[in-house]
């Protein structure tokens, strides 16, 4: 058992365990009883935490969860070149003309 995942905000986790049950992980919620239950402030212990129940497949989980935490425009959007040909968003230069990607936002890397 490993702790892989904790949020302050218990259906955050829970959708991070849903996630991993999606994907074939076995995992559990902890401390899910723990916070928010008398109105006090939840103590970082106490977090709503998912637990992978196979060491084994924690890499895999840890994708799973970047994969959800990454920001929305996780498919990479299309964009449309100077020349007018449009190229999918992982290219970083058209393929037709080679022109840079244009308004590469910073700290955006292409994996
Ligand atoms: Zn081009």
């Amino acid at each position: 058992m490993q702790k892989i995942y904790s949020n302050e905000h218990l259906h955050m986790a829970g959708h991070i365990k849903n996630l991993l049950e999606q994907s074939g992980i076995s995992c559990s919620l902890r401390n899910q009883n723990l916070s928010g239950g008398i109105g006090g402030l939840p103590f970082l212990e106490c977090w709503p935490e998912v637990w992978v129940e196979d060491d084994r497949d924690y890499a895999r989980a840890m994708s799973v969860i970047e994969a959800a935490s990454a920001p929305e425009h996780d498919e990479q959007t299309a964009w449309i070149c100077q020349c007018g040909e449009e190229n999918p968003g992982q290219f970083l230069s058209c393929w037709n003309c080679a022109s840079d990607q244009p308004e590469v936002i910073p700290g955006n890397t292409y994996k």
